[in-house]
């Protein structure tokens, strides 16, 4: 999809549900990996929560810095209320909000990919990251053993 402007990106941010181990399908830029999904959460739909290891967020962080694709748009923490709010306020409040959740990695406009087990990949939004530490989400132990082993 293509956006005309930031103002556009921010006030309709896109839903993307995919639920975790299914086959990934989002990206035209694919290889023969088996690619599974993780992290794509939505509002209406509830996810684990639960405590992670030590060390998962920084080394979660790590990846995102590194995106293995841009998506083709940008999707807003359905999570963070004030985020929500915000979003329907004027437009120099909205360029501003949309600077600093980009910092913060609330508003995910890419994907990163995570070795595992058996030759299969994982395929999580940026936003994964931001999930974890300030929802509480809780990826499946098969992605948390892959980017807990992983040499990056
Ligand atoms: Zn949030």
């Amino acid at each position: 999809m293509i956006y005309s402007s930031r103002e556009s990106i921010v006030r309709r941010p896109k839903r993307m549900h995919f639920v975790d181990l299914t086959p990934y399908t989002y990206s035209s830029k694919q290889d023969d990996t088996p690619t599974m999904n993780i992290g794509w959460l939505d509002i209406a739909v509830p996810f684990e929560r639960g405590s992670v290891p030590a060390g998962f967020v920084e080394r979660l962080k790590t990846l995102i810095q590194n995106p293995y694709a841009r998506t083709r748009g940008f999707h807003a923490c359905q999570f963070c209320d004030d985020l929500q709010a915000a979003l329907h306020c004027a437009d120099d409040i909205e360029r501003k909000l949309y600077e600093d959740c980009h910092a913060d990695g609330r508003f995910s406009s890419a994907e990163i990919r995570v070795r595992g087990k058996d030759g299969r990949q994982y395929a999580a939004p940026r936003m994964i990251a931001h999930y974890v530490e300030v929802h509480g989400y809780k990826p499946p132990e098969e992605f948390i053993e892959a980017v807990m082993q992983g040499d990056r």
